[in-house]
């Protein structure tokens, strides 16, 4: 029997900088997908998540196309395998799996990314293909592309597989160069989640999109074509040049180019465990999504003054937003206390969501787990 694990991910700072070519810290956590397999005769996936309590099965001879699969899990699993197949040249070995988790599925801590991981690592040990974590991680982000339909960008199969044990990891998005950030080893990652669905996140989140587009073609007239994205903002620039940008989209793009520098400054602050840094840059982040990007919720709100309250070094809004989960890093020390204070005074404001708290440590990338 073979055993796999692959981490969710929370992101520290960086908020939809993604699709803006820039900056984010996202953070590989404790919450983790294990995939346990036997290896097959033949080329028949047989899968079963324990966690959905659902069956599902698949020919890696005959992949079917995405608009011929069901939808569900299964489509995760037969888009790596496609992935692989298309990249190796090869067909893979047939298993048998059973899938469980720890993470909560649509919660925006990427359990996706996680699933999609586990299996890249299963088959790239089963058949011996030699890829290395970040060409498994591309892989995996064409599986959600082609076979999920969802257009992320790669931080979530980067952060799945490319993290290691006690460090953030500084991802670019234009470059796709990766840092590993060591955290302090006192500190640790809460994700409180405020409990309410993430109603309006995509139509909203389609909406940011094309402001941030109309920003650059208004900065493009201003500064010229070498002006590609939000990216190519410094702060300065911002500030002579973003008053002539029409409003929504003025204060959508000093969001983005305020938080892509929020990202660098929030490396040396870690550095340096400088918790007064830590909680400034974190509620700075936090205040321009809810003032300026206009995505967060009363919820998130209360959530992140609840966590303030009770004690954390710093907490902000995580994810799209109208809803899900805030960060917030607390002394590993304060964590029992931190988390009945922030429960009483999240409960106590909002009484109509149920409230969700891990306590998280930041792990290391995708994995076999020792034998079985
Ligand atoms: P997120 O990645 O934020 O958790 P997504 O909507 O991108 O949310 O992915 C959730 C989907 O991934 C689930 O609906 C399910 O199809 C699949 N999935 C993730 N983990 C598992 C699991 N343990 N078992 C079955 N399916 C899973
Ligand atoms: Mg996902």
């Amino acid at each position: 029997m073979l055993c796999v694990r692959a981490p969710g991910r929370v992101n520290l700072i960086g908020e939809h900088t993604d699709y803006n070519d820039g900056y984010v810290l996202p953070v590989a956590i404790s919450l983790e997908t294990r995939v346990y397999a036997r290896p097959r005769e033949d080329t028949r996936c047989i899968l079963y998540s324990d966690t959905l309590d659902e069956q599902a099965e698949f020919d890696l001879g005959a992949i079917p196309e995405p608009a011929d699969l069901p939808s569900g899990f299964v489509r995760y699993v037969a888009g790596v395998a496609w992935a692989l197949q298309r990249y190796t040249g090869r067909t893979l070995t047939g298993i048998e799996a059973t899938i469980t988790s720890r993470l909560p599925l649509g919660a925006g801590l990427s359990s996706s990314a996680a699933l999609e991981a586990a299996f890249a690592v299963l088959w790239n040990r089963l058949d011996d293909l030699e890829l290395n974590q970040g060409m498994l991680a591309i892989l995996c982000l064409e599986a959600e592309h082609v076979y999920a339909g969802v257009q992320c960008g790669l931080m979530d199969q980067a952060a799945s597989l490319l993290s290691e044990v006690g460090h953030a990891l500084f991802f670019d998005t234009r470059t796709m160069a990766t840092q590993r950030i060591p955290l302090p080893s006192d500190w640790a990652i809460v994700v409180a989640d405020t409990g309410k669905p993430r109603a309006l996140a995509e139509s909203e989140y389609n909406t940011r999109r094309a402001q941030c587009g109309a920003a650059v073609q208004a900065l493009q007239k201003l500064l010229g074509e070498e002006v590609r994205a939000l990216r190519d903002i410094s702060p300065e620039q911002a500030a002579l040049y973003l008053p002539l940008v029409e409003e929504p989209a003025r204060r959508r793009a000093r969001h983005v180019i305020g938080e892509n520098a929020r990202v660098l400054e929030f490396l040396n602050a870690l550095r340096h465990a400088d918790a007064a840094r830590v909680r400034r840059l974190m509620l700075a982040s936090h205040a321009s999504l809810r003032d300026d990007y206009e995505v967060s919720c009363a919820e998130l709100d209360v959530m992140v003054e609840a966590c303030m309250h009770a004690g954390a070094i710093g907490a902000r809004m995580t994810g799209a937003g109208f809803g899900g989960a805030c960060i917030a890093l607390v002394e590993r020390a304060q964590r029992e206390r931190f988390l009945t204070l922030a429960e009483q005074h999240y409960r106590a404001r909002v009484p109509h969501y149920e409230p969700r708290f891990w306590v998280c440590e930041a792990v290391g990338g995708a994995s076999m787990c020792p034998e079985v």
